[in-house]
């Protein structure tokens, strides 16, 4: 948990930066399915307030975060590691309603203040949207599994499910 008074955090143009272990986020780490959680994951964050001299000055935060994270390859399900990469900046409105009313009109990534706001879990949500769909290797390592296969059994599997069938019909 990381309280964070954006507002006033964007009123003092303020900045934090951090480095958290895997282990602490819980979401991440169940993406990991638990794999090094003493990874780390990197983070700054900085306040902005622009235009402080109007009415309602819009209060800004930037987020830059990074981790490694140990998914799943799609394509041979062993470990892969994919960095993932963060940085993002955030306007902050007065509340829920005033977010979903602007969001349609507006480019920005619009955020409602609140006493609750959780930075560590921002940075959490950003992380794990950067996630790839079907993370995989660049080159897969080689299987061990292909070097000791059985070259005879490779040599009498059908090629094809209509060899298949046919070997199956007559009992060859
Ligand atoms: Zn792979």
């Amino acid at each position: 948990m990381r309280r964070l008074d954006v507002k006033a955090f964007a009123e003092e143009g303020a900045e934090l930066a951090g480095r958290d272990s895997l282990g602490a986020h819980f979401r991440l780490m169940s993406e990991t399915g638990g794999r090094a959680p003493e990874s780390v994951v990197d983070w700054s964050a900085r306040g902005e307030l622009r235009n402080p001299h109007h009415v309602h000055p819009e209060v800004w935060l930037h987020l830059q975060a990074q981790a490694a994270l140990s998914l799943v390859c799609q394509r041979c399900l062993a470990p892969v590691e994919v960095p993932v990469r963060v940085d993002r900046s955030f306007r902050f409105v007065s509340d829920e309603e005033t977010a979903a009313a602007l969001d349609d009109q507006s480019e920005e990534d619009l955020l409602a203040l609140s006493a609750a706001f959780d930075l560590g879990e921002l940075i959490e949500d950003e992380l794990l949207m950067e996630l790839p769909v079907a993370p995989r290797h660049e080159v897969c390592p080689v299987p061990v599994v292909l070097a000791v296969a059985d070259p005879e059994f490779e040599a009498t599997e059908p090629s094809n499910p209509f060899e298949l069938l046919r070997k199956l019909k007559t009992g060859k």
